[in-house]
């Protein structure tokens, strides 16, 4: 798919076709809704034709054949594909940037951003499978004899993916759960098709064996009880909601499926009077802002100690004023539109609760903006500590800002939530920086940073609400994507 079948079309006989990819072959057949583009109301993107509960059952015989040849290969083979997978991603990377921009909002730096780092996971993943120990030996238990276990694949892999990062979250699953010597089963969310089809193409095209990877469109809501809680299917990975994570929870226990869950986020950016102001500020807003807020490591908190609270706030709120709300693909635009019309609904009532039961701060009217779903970012205050503003993700360009007496307040105040994804400290201090970092109750600390934004080669999970299983990326990915098995071998 080139950049000129990504341009949103008038016509929708020549709307590029996103449809399942089961057993070697496109499945055009089938329910077909267009995908609007959220920046240009009434623009659809692509058709997309879903899936049905028999394909996803079809998928699922074929992945389960089809994972004992992989298996068998070499982890250098399997290396290999990932390795070609990441340069096919990177030779369409512009063409991957815009579908996600045309498609979901996202601006077309920021997914090109994405885009690279997809190419970069696979290339990781590609060294770490094919060149680091599979197992361990062991000193004997009594007799003289050899005692070796070594991680081996778990089977097949159903990954469920959200919309928020389209190419970077399949990626960090696909190439781990591949490289490993599982069968796929991936099933991206609705609102992201065409840079779906694109990503998997690009995998495909490196290699990848008839059934070891397949794509299946569709509602989760419908396809989802094929993929959890069924034999034929060892293990789900997935990413979303807190709410639909837990919901699979009870569904994969009834089968026993290995279960990873990344989830939401209500993460706080906690500013100390001792922080660098200008980078703090800068910081917070990128944080929070970019990408509209729609990210599970979004600043969503931004606790303040007292004796610098107005300073920072009144700058960070005139920073939030400045950011450019616009079309995605413009180079000047900070912030796209939300994903959908029906997200930005929600956001927009969001916003509306917040100036009801505490203050807007930011004097830009957030609907002050072109037609489409997009949202201008929102400052706000005076909320109650159980509101459900505070308590809940937003997923959106919305901020709350908190004040906290002091150093000891604004920890509380941190971990005073389900959630345990992301937090940010800006300090100068060392000795509040490495306290911080300890205490926090979440999964990654950013000091002097926006709290959104991980390194590939390093672990990435939450904790609380946040999280449950082992984490992705980095080493720690080995932990999920494959399981122990351990040999006794007595020579006779
Ligand atoms: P979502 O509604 O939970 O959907 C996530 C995926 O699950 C989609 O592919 C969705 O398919 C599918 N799904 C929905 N219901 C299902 C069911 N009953 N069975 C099986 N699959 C089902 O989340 P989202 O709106 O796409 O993404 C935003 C959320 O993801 C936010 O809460 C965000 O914080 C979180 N997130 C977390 C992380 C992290 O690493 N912790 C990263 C990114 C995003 P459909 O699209 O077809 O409904």
């Amino acid at each position: 798919m080139t950049l000129e079948t990504v341009a949103p079309r008038s016509q929708p006989s020549q709307l590029p076709v996103v449809c399942s990819w089961i057993a070697g072959t496109w499945r055009e057949t089938g329910q077909v809704r267009e995908h609007l583009n959220p920046a240009r109301p009434g623009v659809a993107v692509a058709r997309v034709v879903s899936g049905t509960r028999d394909l996803v059952i079809e998928a699922r015989a074929c992945a389960q054949q089809a994972s004992l040849a992989w298996r068998r290969e070499s982890a250098q083979a399997r290396g290999d594909v990932l390795r070609r997978a990441a340069a096919k991603i990177r030779e369409c990377a512009a063409d991957l940037a815009m579908a996600v921009a045309s498609e979901e909002g996202k601006t077309l730096a920021e997914a090109r951003g994405e885009a690279e780092r997809s190419a970069q996971i696979f290339e990781y993943f590609a060294g770490q499978v094919a060149y680091e120990p599979d197992g361990a030996t062991f000193a004997p238990a009594a007799t003289p004899d050899l005692l070796f276990a070594r991680r081996v694949p778990v089977g097949v892999v159903a990954a469920i993916t959200p919309w928020n990062f389209p190419l970077a979250i399949p990626a960090w699953k696909l190439a781990p759960a591949l490289g490993y010597g599982n069968a796929v089963l991936w099933k991206p969310a609705d609102l992201v098709p065409l840079s779906s089809r694109m990503l998997m193409e690009a995998v495909l095209a490196a290699g990848v064996p008839t059934g070891v990877l397949q794509l299946i469109v569709g509602s989760g809501r419908e396809l989802g009880p094929e993929l959890v809680g069924v034999p034929g299917v060892d293990a789900v990975t997935f990413t979303g909601s807190t709410e639909v994570g837990r919901s699979l929870m009870l569904a994969a226990a009834t089968t026993g499926q290995r279960l990873q869950l990344e989830l939401g986020g209500k993460n706080a950016a906690i500013v100390l009077q001792d922080a660098d102001l200008d980078n703090a500020v800068e910081m917070v807003a990128r944080g929070a802002f970019l990408s509209a807020g729609q990210k599970c490591t979004a600043t969503s908190r931004v606790i303040v100690e007292d004796p610098i609270y107005d300073e920072f706030v009144s700058r960070f709120v005139a920073r939030a004023d400045a950011m450019t709300v616009g079309d995605p693909v413009q180079p000047g635009s900070d912030i796209g539109p939300l994903s959908s019309e029906a997200n930005a609904q929600a956001v927009r009532n969001a916003i509306a609760t917040g100036e009801k039961e505490g203050r807007r701060l930011t004097l830009r009217d957030p609907e002050d903006v072109p037609d489409g779903a997009f949202v201008a970012p929102v400052v706000l205050a005076d909320l109650v500590p159980d509101s459900d503003l505070v308590r809940n993700e937003i997923f959106g360009p919305v901020a709350i800002v908190i004040r906290a007496a002091d150093a000891d307040d604004a920890l509380r105040i941190a971990n005073d939530s389900p959630f345990g994804l992301t937090a940010g400290v800006h300090t100068r201090s060392l000795t509040q920086a490495l306290r911080f970092s300890e205490e926090l109750r979440v999964g990654m600390v950013k000091i002097n940073q926006e709290t959104p934004g991980n390194a590939v080669h390093v672990p990435f999970g939450g904790t609380g609400a946040s999280g449950f299983g082992p984490n992705e990326q980095g080493k720690a990915a080995v932990e999920f994507f494959t399981e122990w098995k351990t040999t006794y071998l007595n020579q006779i």
